[in-house]
């Protein structure tokens, strides 16, 4: 069995499942394969089953203060196994939704792992040998296995075994401060657990600006976690307590205990088993070298997504899968990852997009950045929560908005107005000049902007204007 098409895809996560609904919308004639079910880490152990935990705890802290503030009468208790059957009913709904779209749009579905032995062909260990003029690999990633002694020892759980357990642990150390990390720890605190991160750089959420993941840091203290940045883990090992992780933290050794450690330090691309001998398709850093149209070193094969390791976000593989299937039926685009907007889900959220102010420091252009704190949006202040901030950054030469960077409740949800602002070029003031609604929290956007000018109308922002260090 199997077929001759017009496009075969390996990997049916967000990159893939998109790049074979998008082929059928254009008249394309798709084979899919995939080894387990269709939606990838993110539907079925990423980004959907942790933002159903994530909803459950927002739950939780949201009644806690209610009962602080004395609204409700008690503090309230949780019931873990329901989170997880909800997580799971939510996640099966989602997925059998998928299969039923793949089915009827006319992609051919091949339930089997997938191995390209040259261009042109997939062979699925389910025994189909699948022809197509194009190949597209979206095999994705899988979590990155510190070279740690221990790592391996029972207790010691990945990202995608931490969301089958059955109880909720004592105490938990998380290694890793990176976005899984922070999730993570924003669940498990709120369920009570005494949570440790351990991160080997000097502050956590590198990929955010500083500032934030600064702020973010101050407003997590007292709430269960505690983070050891400089961390270097040498080992981990069982006691009859439980797990020791024995680091090293400015030359001094150190030891945390918990009953589970969490590994949560990155992941890797996914290519096992997949290429066959004779195919030598050209590697950096352990992904798969793409040019600016996903297209690997070997002709009628490309990449999307993790595999190709740059940001390794859903949206950014669905991004990909979009503009390959288009490409394929016929179009020429490039890819463009300057507005790639970015999420924690943690209480208060972050979400941030272009260049953060270290980025802006180093490109040596001049710019100005505008900060502004939510305590003064009568909104924020209306649901409880107030503390976060705004920072907005301008190219003061274009007046061009080319960074954004949230802390606050439900930014993610706001970070699309600024991804379009920094997506089509527009300028700060163009956010500044647009009226946006009252009382809602995306006002601070407008009221952030307007800090580039005469000032914001109920607060006063923070404004910093950096020289240049290039010139022309
Ligand atoms: P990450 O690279 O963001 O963070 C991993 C952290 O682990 C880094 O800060 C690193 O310094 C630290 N680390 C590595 N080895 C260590 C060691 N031995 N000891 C102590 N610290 C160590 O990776 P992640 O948080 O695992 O996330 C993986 C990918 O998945 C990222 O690209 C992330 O953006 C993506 N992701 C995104 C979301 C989201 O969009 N909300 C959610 C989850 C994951």
């Amino acid at each position: 069995m199997g077929g001759q098409f017009d496009m075969a895809v390996v990997g049916g996560g967000p990159g893939g499942y998109v790049a074979a609904l998008r082929g059928r919308q254009l008249g394309l004639t798709v084979a899919l394969v995939e080894k387990e079910r269709v939606g990838g880490v993110c539907l079925n152990r990423g980004c959907i089953p942790t933002k159903t935990l994530f909803a459950d705890v927002e739950g939780l802290l949201w009644c806690r203060r209610a009962a602080r503030d004395g609204i409700i009468d008690r503090e309230p208790l949780h019931d873990f196994s329901r989170m997880m059957s909800r997580k799971t009913k939510v996640v099966e709904s989602l997925v059998s939704n998928l299969e039923k779209l793949i089915e009827s749009s006319g992609i051919k579905l091949f339930r089997g792992c997938g191995r390209i032995p040259e261009p042109g062909i997939v062979l699925s260990d389910t025994g189909d040998t699948i022809h197509a003029k194009s190949l597209v690999i979206a095999t994705g990633s899988r979590s990155r296995i510190p070279p740690i002694p221990g790592a391996d020892l029972p207790g010691v759980v990945t990202t995608r075994q931490i969301l089958s357990i059955e109880t909720v642990p004592k105490q938990l150390i998380i290694i890793g401060g990176g976005v899984i990390g922070q999730e993570f720890a924003g669940i498990f605190s709120a369920l009570g657990v005494k949570v440790t991160i351990l991160e080997a750089l000097d502050r956590i959420l590198n990929e955010a600006d500083a500032e934030i993941a600064r702020r973010y840091a101050g407003l997590i203290q007292g709430r269960g976690i505690t983070t050891e940045t400089g961390a270097f883990v040498r080992v981990i090992e069982r006691t009859d307590r439980g797990l020791r992780v024995v680091y090293e933290k400015r030359g001094k050794e150190k030891i945390a205990e918990s009953d589970l450690v969490l590994l949560a330090t990155g992941r890797a691309p996914f290519l096992q088993g997949l290429l066959g001998d004779g195919l030598d398709l050209l590697m950096r850093n352990g992904a798969l070298d793409v040019d600016d149209h996903l297209r690997t070193s070997v002709e009628g094969i490309y990449a999307i997504g993790d595999v190709i390791g740059r940001k390794m976000l859903a949206h950014v593989a669905s991004y990909h899968g979009e503009l390959v299937a288009e490409n394929l039926a016929g179009d020429d685009k490039a890819v463009d990852e300057m507005a790639v907007p970015g999420c924690v889900f943690t209480s208060p959220q972050i979400a941030w997009v272009g260049l953060t102010e270290e980025e802006a420091s180093r490109l040596g252009r001049p710019f100005r950045t505008s900060v502004l704190s939510l305590s003064a949006s009568g909104k924020a202040l209306a649901m409880g929560e107030p503390r976060g901030l705004f920072k907005l950054i301008e190219d003061s030469e274009t007046g061009n908005l080319v960074g954004a960077h949230l802390i606050g409740p439900q930014v993610s949800e706001l970070i699309g107005e600024l991804t379009l602002a920094v997506a089509k070029s527009l300028s700060v003031k163009d956010i500044a000049h647009t009226i946006h609604a009252h009382p809602t929290l995306a006002e601070t956007m407008k009221e952030t902007a307007l800090g580039f000018f005469d000032g914001p109308i109920h607060a006063a922002a923070r404004v910093k204007s950096v020289p240049g260090t290039t010139e022309g």
